[in-house]
């Protein structure tokens, strides 16, 4: 990009299924198209045998090369590939996910005819950096500053990963913060807590492939996360496949063969089904209709809102159960809630939303900014308030997040947990505690850290851990270490341990930690990024060679074969022009993508040939 606008920075709301970029501009967000003239981006990355695809790209050739198609990076990042959801996870994905070095869960796919392994920040990195070339495209100027959102259940080691996937994207991440959180700040909520006082605001988030629903309560820019409740495996795609079902049946009926058994047939049934849906949030009646979808057979169908809703009421109920657990984890009646906010791009479907607003005695909805773009919109705000480019109307809001699960420690492996930061506190904080030895002449001392809120540690989660050695021999109790907790305003913890008396100390962020990358892993990462991108121009480059001499021959093909220029050449020379155009024709067919120049060269040779019509074809 020529110019660079110092302090510019975007909000990217990067989605399980969709992502979607915001800038704070003109004194107001602006959603920023892709593209495709789209306003959120299908979180997918594909390989092929010859280039690398990012978005509607990758997501459109599925059908042909599912096996190297990922989607889904976000329900990998920060786990381990032992985690029981990961494993579960796995047996649903067309793409294969195998158990790397220290438990880190590892995408194989075919690249370029090699088999290539990528972590899922890599993928989000390629997700992210997507994002930020349709924000250059846009702003017309580089963008290195972004305020990325994750759920707000996220926890530290997850939200690393995802600083760590901006990382790799060249980007940098001025801050992690929780998608209910810029939901809320989307909509001025923080602001209206300032002046009228504490505000309870449940954010329902149905997405692609999730549920989410958070109970935050808002006061003098903190947002306390009440509760959270969801369904990792319900949203969009669950009604795309209600519709599929219902269409392989039509089509069962009409044709008596059952389209199910054909992988490919049911993925293109499945897009238009998608489409569909989409067009019924807003119509209602539409048509459905793929050609040759199955043994040269066309479909075509309709299908109205009221039956798209009796197809799937059952999970749009479910959804709605979700909001009612979460309040009754919160401990709060419905009442006292002040605000309903809808984020995700199936709470625009209006059963939905009608169900949801039922459910809260038809209070009114806070649904005026599109409920995909709510979160990046937030998020875009945020960004703008963090370098100072907001004007006035931005300038008061302070934003402060919590930790969502207590943080701790235990000692010598045993298995009390020891609180040293309570869930819910404002992040950045620092907490220091001290501890001593329990037996006499014990020089060293092992420290585990967990997050949780269980008092035993088997039930919290374990986040890494490291001993510290060089202790003085002393009776028991004499010894004193000081164990320092600080989590930055990203949420990410480094925890450090010092002997008083020597001033020994172990100063750690938990990178032993098994599903976290090391800081050479993530500079191997970044270069590796960049050699994709020389390569992914590199293929661009070739393509656009080879469509222009294709575009010329086909062209000339058609001049002469056109009587006015034709007839005006001798036979011979004719014949001769028509031959040089048949040969590059068949050249270009017969021929794999070659190296730009051979185009170059051969539509110079053709160019020359040619001349004499191109003088004619001018006269
Ligand atoms: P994510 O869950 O990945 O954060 P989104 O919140 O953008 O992503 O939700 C994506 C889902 O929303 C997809 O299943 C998509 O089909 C669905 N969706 C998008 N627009 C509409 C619409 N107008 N009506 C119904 N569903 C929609
Ligand atoms: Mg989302």
């Amino acid at each position: 990009m020529a110019n660079h606008r110092e302090g510019l920075a975007i909000g990217i709301d990067l989605g399980t299924t969709y992502s979607c970029v915001a800038v704070w501009q003109n004194e107001r967000v602006e959603i920023i198209v892709n593209d495709q003239g789209n306003r959120t981006t299908p979180s997918f990355v594909a390989f092929t045998p010859a280039e690398r695809l990012v978005g509607d790209a990758a997501k459109n050739q599925v059908a042909r090369n599912a096996t190297n198609s990922v989607f889904d990076a976000k329900r990998l990042i920060g786990r381990r590939f032992s985690d029981p959801l990961v494993q579960s996870d796995i047996n649903l994905w067309s793409f294969k996910v195998i158990e790397g070095p220290s438990d880190k869960p590892m995408i194989v796919v075919n690249y370029k005819g090699e088999e290539k392994h990528f972590s899922a920040e890599e993928i989000s990195s390629m997700v992210l950096k997507k994002m930020r070339e349709i924000a250059e495209a846009y702003l017309g100027t580089t963008v290195k500053n972004v305020v990325v959102t994750v759920p707000a259940y996220f926890n530290d080691s997850q939200r690393k990963a995802t600083k760590d996937a901006g990382g790799i994207a060249g980007l940098n991440v001025l801050r992690i913060i929780n998608e209910p959180t810029a939901a809320a700040i989307a909509y001025g909520l923080d602001k209206i807590a300032d002046s009228i006082g504490k505000r309870n605001v449940l954010i329902f988030d149905l997405g692609g492939g999730t549920a989410d629903v958070s109970l935050l309560s808002i006061e003098k820019g903190v947002f306390e996360v009440k509760a959270v409740a969801g369904d990792t495996h319900l949203g969009g795609e669950d009604f795309d496949n209600r519709m599929v079902k219902h269409f392989v049946e039509i089509f069962r009926r009409k044709h008596k063969v059952d389209i199910s058994v054909n992988s490919r047939a049911l993925r293109r049934l499945r897009t238009a089904c998608e489409k569909a849906k989409r067009i019924l949030s807003s119509a209602i009646e539409t048509i459905i209709e793929v050609d040759s979808l199955y043994d040269g057979i066309d479909f075509f169908s309709t299908i109205t809102r009221a039956k798209f809703a009796e197809l799937n009421m059952d999970l749009f109920r479910k959804s709605i159960d979700i909001v009612e657990k979460c309040l009754t984890d919160a401990n709060m009646n419905k009442s006292c809630v002040h605000d309903v906010v809808v984020t995700g791009g199936s709470s625009r479907i209006p059963k939905v939303q009608q169900l949801l607003q039922d459910f809260f005695d038809g209070k009114e909805l806070c649904k005026s900014i599109n409920p995909d773009e709510a979160v990046a919109y937030g998020a875009a705000v945020q960004a703008a308030i963090l370098t100072g480019i907001g004007n006035g109307k931005l300038k008061d809001i302070v934003l402060l997040d919590v930790t969502p699960l207590s943080l701790g420690i235990s000692i010598n492996y045993t298995d009390d947990m020891s609180v040293l930061i309570p869930r819910n506190s404002a992040i950045p904080a620092k907490k220091e505690s001290n501890y001593t030895t329990i037996c006499d002449n014990q020089t060293s001392m092992t420290i585990s850290v967990y997050e949780g809120e269980r008092a035993r540690n088997t039930d919290n989660n374990f986040l890494g851990g490291f001993t510290l050695y060089g202790i003085p021999p002393a009776p028991r109790c004499v010894a004193k270490v000081k164990v320092c907790f600080d989590i930055d305003a990203n949420g990410i913890l480094n925890v450090s341990a010092e002997e008083l008396s020597t001033g020994v100390m172990m100063n750690i962020t938990i990178t032993n930690d098994k599903a976290r990358l090391s800081s050479e892993e993530i500079d191997r990462m970044v270069q590796d990024a960049e050699t994709f991108k020389a390569e992914d121009d590199e293929h661009r480059k070739k393509v656009k060679a080879k469509e222009a001499l294709e575009n010329y021959a086909y062209d000339m093909r058609s001049t002469i074969n056109n009587e006015k220029i034709g007839s005006k050449l001798a036979p011979a020379a004719k014949k001769n022009i028509q031959d040089a155009i048949e040969e590059a024709i068949e050249w270009l067919d017969g021929l794999q993508l070659v190296d730009s120049e051979l185009y170059h060269d051969k539509l110079k040779w053709l160019e020359n040939i040619c001349n004499p019509i191109t003088i004619y074809g001018k006269q």
